[in-house]
């Protein structure tokens, strides 16, 4: 078998077209939708991470605003920004890249996020409404794992799940869509015994793990559908996924590329929120 591709860039493509056009209507009614992204410290990672979500902002119609400090910088300033964002009528979304310089309590910057602006959905309120199956703003990895899935048709009603992986960003909310979605879900993490078994088990894998191509395709159930969320950097410079794509593509129905697969979806998901809280913010 060899897996077909959820490809990433083409469906984020499709969806930030209908951004655009959700955009242009609210700028016909005198909104235009605003995301700030505040970047701390000098990690290279994170500075393209930034790059790319406000280079997609600006492609669809979204106005935003970048505000990079130092890694030395005194938190007191960064709450002080926030709390300006918090009260600024043209910012809808507010975005902390993470990770966050070791002298920063990271709980404490998200929770200083207004809310109804969390479009990451990392404050505490909104992982609870998501838990109770009422998300106001969903993480935008997962979101854009099942958007994927969405797209390609696959359904998750009853399906054995399993996330490598349990952070607040990506396996906690991740393992929580696929069980609303009606997947009986398993979360790996690194103090579980045999791994490889539990992921054998799994018509749906998802791995979240920050480790180069740690699941082989030996750890994957024929049909499996994969998502690999890991973006990992090897010896030579080039992007990996924490999935072995060479030996699992073999096994796997479905599985995403790295690049290409759950990055741009992500960056389509944060657009996403953005819009809708913009949206929500004109109705009320
Ligand atoms: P974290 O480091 O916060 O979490 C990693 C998780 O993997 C932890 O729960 C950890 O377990 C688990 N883990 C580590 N080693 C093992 C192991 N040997 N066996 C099983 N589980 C293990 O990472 P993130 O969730 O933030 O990110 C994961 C990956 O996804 C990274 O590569 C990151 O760069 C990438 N990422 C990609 C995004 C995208 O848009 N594509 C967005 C966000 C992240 P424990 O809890 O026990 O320590």
């Amino acid at each position: 078998m060899t897996a077909q591709l959820l490809d990433g860039v083409a469906l984020g493509q499709k969806l930030r077209a209908g951004f655009k056009q959700r955009a242009d209507e609210l700028a016909a009614q005198g909104m235009r939708p605003g995301l700030a992204v505040i970047l701390i410290g000098e990690d290279a990672a994170s500075q393209v991470y930034v790059r790319n979500k406000v280079n997609a902002c600006t492609q669809a119609g979204i106005h935003s605003e970048k505000y990079v400090y130092p890694c030395d910088v005194a938190p007191q300033v960064v709450f002080d920004k926030i709390a300006e964002l918090n009260a600024d009528a043209k910012i809808h979304g507010i975005l902390v890249q993470l990770p966050l310089p070791k002298h920063f309590d990271a709980d404490s910057v998200l929770e200083a996020i207004a809310p109804q602006k969390d479009v990451d959905g990392f404050r505490a309120e909104n992982v609870g409404a998501l838990m109770q199956g009422q998300p106001c703003f969903i993480p935008c990895t997962p979101y854009g794992a099942m958007k994927l899935f969405e797209a390609a048709g696959v359904s998750l009603k009853g399906k054995e799940a399993v996330v490598v992986g349990r952070s607040n960003i990506v396996g906690k909310p991740m393992a929580m869509l696929l069980m609303h979605a009606g997947a009986t879900v398993t979360v790996c993490h690194s103090q579980t015994s045999d791994l490889k078994a539990h992921c054998r088990r799994a018509d749906i894998l998802v791995a979240a793990i920050g480790k180069p191509k740690m699941i082989t395709g030996d750890m994957i159930k024929p049909g499996a559908v994969v998502i690999d969320v890991g973006i990992n950097r090897t010896a030579d410079g080039k992007l990996c996924g924490d999935v072995d794509f060479e030996s699992a593509k073999d096994v796997a129905s479905f599985i995403t590329p790295v690049p290409g697969g759950v990055g741009p979806m992500t960056i389509t998901m944060l657009l996403a929120n953005t819009l809708e809280s913009a949206e929500r913010s004109l109705n009320t």
